[in-house]
């Protein structure tokens, strides 16, 4: 019997007696056995709680309740737990019962986005789709900490047929964003018929899927779920790993594995007191992460839901760990850092400025040495008034019909003269209206 490590091994066998090496890399097995009392946490380690500590742990985990699977438990360094960026991702802290002014229950407004049920439709032309409210571990960062462990239920093919009905009569959907829960908690039959039934709408170039099982059950990526998966290119996946400690040696044969099988692989990584919020951490968790063949995507600033306080770090933290990494490394190991704007406004991208003046002719440009410099401009350029009308342009795109702008853009397109955008309920406007 040889496990990875002899840790793993010996919590194998404290959960179950009769578990075997091959127990170890079953998904299945992983799941069965999930932690879920502080009491097996201590049975499972050499961590043992004060009797206080425990009662607020338990009282803890009534609201928010505690999984872990056996792998990611293995990882955690029992001798200083405290600080181990592992036992703090995956294990409860007596502050999340704490409720500040700031927080809130759906911050992201994803249940008021959305217009039928598994669906929230924020952005024009891409779509989350929540087809598992499974998942094998419960993070406690997780932004939707508000329905964890609420119903651990996947919707039936009936529920899910009015989502993807929802998808087929919207033409402008050509995005598919698969996530949960966790779509990878669904039996492999099962997420085939969801690929193929999304794959057939003719509109939807891309379909996308967030999991975060290379990192919490890395073995439930196994050859008959990439067979499955590589039957509906172009198919995306992101990940999210938070720390370069869970780029371990399965960790790192499940991306080689989704990698192979010409999955394009990106990582979405939060900022988190305790566990990241660190510029050398997030570097070397970027160089792991591109040596595996996935793609920094975005680094989010922690989102105000409840019970998610400890965890957020100033959006200064943010910035200096962006400072720290552009120029500083490969461009393409740069996540785009951003805040899931409150109220349901998407992501907004935050960087460190680099502008720092301007006039007719020249920008003022600072580098990430400190280095300033101009760029001049040209001297001449002849705008392409744009009408909207791609048939009748120079440039050679030939659209039928172009998209209308909306927001910011819409200030800047010349064929729509709009020239403020102002916000509902402003009282000058009103009284104008009003003709007082
Ligand atoms: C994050 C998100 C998306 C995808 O956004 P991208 O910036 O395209 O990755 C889509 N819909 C919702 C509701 C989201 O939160």
């Amino acid at each position: 019997m040889s496990f990875y490590t002899e840790k793993q091994k010996d919590i194998a066998e404290r959960i179950d007696a009769d578990a075997v090496k091959s127990n170890w890399r079953d998904w299945r097995w992983q799941y069965r056995h999930t932690i879920k009392s502080i009491e097996d946490v201590e049975r499972f380690s050499s961590i043992k709680f004060t009797a206080k500590v425990r009662e607020k742990l338990v009282k803890t985990i009534k609201k928010f309740p505690l999984s872990i699977t056996p792998y990611y438990f293995s990882l955690i360094d029992q001798e200083d737990y405290l600080n181990d960026p592992i036992f703090r991702q995956a294990f409860p802290f007596p502050e999340e019962l704490v409720v500040n002014s700031c927080d809130m229950n759906d911050p992201l407004h994803e249940d008021r986005d959305s217009p039928v049920p598994q669906i929230t439709h924020r952005y024009p032309d891409r779509v989350l789709f929540h087809i598992s409210n499974v998942c094998a571990m419960y993070c406690r960062f997780c932004t939707r900490k508000r329905k964890v462990g609420d119903h651990d239920s996947i919707p039936n093919k009936n529920e899910l047929k009015r989502a993807i009905d929802y998808i087929a009569e919207t033409p402008q959907i050509r995005d598919v964003l698969l996530s949960g829960g966790d779509p990878f908690m669904l039996a492999d039959s099962y997420l085939d018929w969801i690929l193929t039934q999304v794959r057939q709408i003719p509109h939807v170039e891309v379909i996308r899927i967030g999991t975060r099982t290379p990192v919490v059950l890395p073995y439930r990526i196994t050859d008959s779920l990439i067979n499955v998966l590589k039957k509906h290119h172009p198919l995306w996946i992101n990940t999210h790993f938070n720390h370069p400690r869970e780029l371990t040696t399965s960790a790192t044969r499940a991306l080689t594995k989704l990698a192979d099988a010409g999955l394009p692989l990106g990582n979405q990584s939060v900022l988190l007191a305790g566990v990241n919020d660190c510029p050398r951490i997030i570097k070397k968790l970027v160089h792991k992460l591109v040596q595996n063949r996935v793609r920094p995507y975005y680094l989010y600033q922690c989102d105000l839901s409840e019970g998610l306080a400890h965890f957020r770090t100033p959006v200064g933290k943010g910035i200096e760990i962006i400072e720290s990494l552009i120029g500083h490394t490969s461009g393409f190991a740069v996540p785009t850092y951003v805040i899931d704007a409150p109220g349901g406004g998407g992501k907004i991208p935050i960087m460190p400025n680099y502008l720092i003046s301007w006039s007719t002719h020249k920008v003022i440009l600072r580098n990430y040495e400190g280095v300033i410099t101009t760029y001049e401009e040209p001297k001449r350029y002849e705008p392409v008034f744009c009408d909207r009308e791609c048939e009748k342009c120079t440039l050679q795109l030939k659209l039928h019909s172009a998209d209308e702008a909306i927001g910011i853009q819409k200030l800047l397109a010349d064929y729509d003269d709009t020239i403020a955008l102002v916000p509902e309920n402003n009282d000058r406007l009103d009284r104008r209206r009003n003709g007082s």
